[in-house]
């Protein structure tokens, strides 16, 4: 662990998958109905729903940009589940990915398809949704229309917060490193 960090910002805390399991078994220690349990469950219950409300609006955007793209992201980046993005996970399925990301014979993220990503949003790690390139923000200058809706940049922010305090709800139980 590097010093003076908590330990769930170690990302190799959580690299192997038998590491995420004691998210769920620490959380399983918390009483039912009690407030930090409540607190948890709604803080995920928002989370989601943001994100959810995001989906059409990048997608649309996608469209306008992914298609003619000659540096695809999913391609290029080297992508994880962080300590937030399992903890959320684990709060809103119930359950834990079924792998970690990985990166297909062609360097490709594993989840990539012609079609696009095909996890539903709520269960990708957050950074590929709130990571809007350069590409994409041209066109939401360009075209306004298409991000007609809920303010992305602003509710992108509050899943920030959001993720932000769910972690440290969670930490104020004080699960063992
Ligand atoms: S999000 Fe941007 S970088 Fe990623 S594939 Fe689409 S256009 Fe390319
Ligand atoms: S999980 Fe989906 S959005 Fe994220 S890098 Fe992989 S294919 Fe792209």
């Amino acid at each position: 662990m590097s010093s003076g960090q908590p330990h769930w910002r170690n990302r190799a805390v959580f690299e192997n998958r038998d590491n995420w399991k004691t998210i769920g078994s620490h959380l399983a220690t918390i009483r039912r109905n009690s407030a930090v349990s409540r607190r948890l469950q709604s803080l995920a219950r928002s989370i989601a729903v943001k994100i959810e409300s995001l989906d059409c609006v990048l997608e649309q955007l996608c469209r306008q940009s992914c298609r003619h793209c000659i540096d695809v992201c999913c391609l290029r980046a080297t992508i994880w589940y962080d300590f937030r993005d399992l903890l959320f996970y684990r709060l809103h399925t119930g359950g834990l990915p079924l792998q970690k990301i990985v990166k297909d014979g062609a360097g490709a993220c594993i989840h990539l398809s012609t079609e696009g990503c095909r996890l539903p949003r709520c269960q990708r790690p957050f950074v590929c949704t709130w990571y809007i390139c350069p590409t994409q923000k041209e066109a939401m200058r360009r075209l306004p229309d298409i991000c007609a809706g809920p303010d992305l940049v602003a509710v992108i922010r509050q899943i920030q917060d959001e993720r932000k305090m769910l972690g440290e709800c969670y930490m104020s139980t004080d699960p063992a490193p």
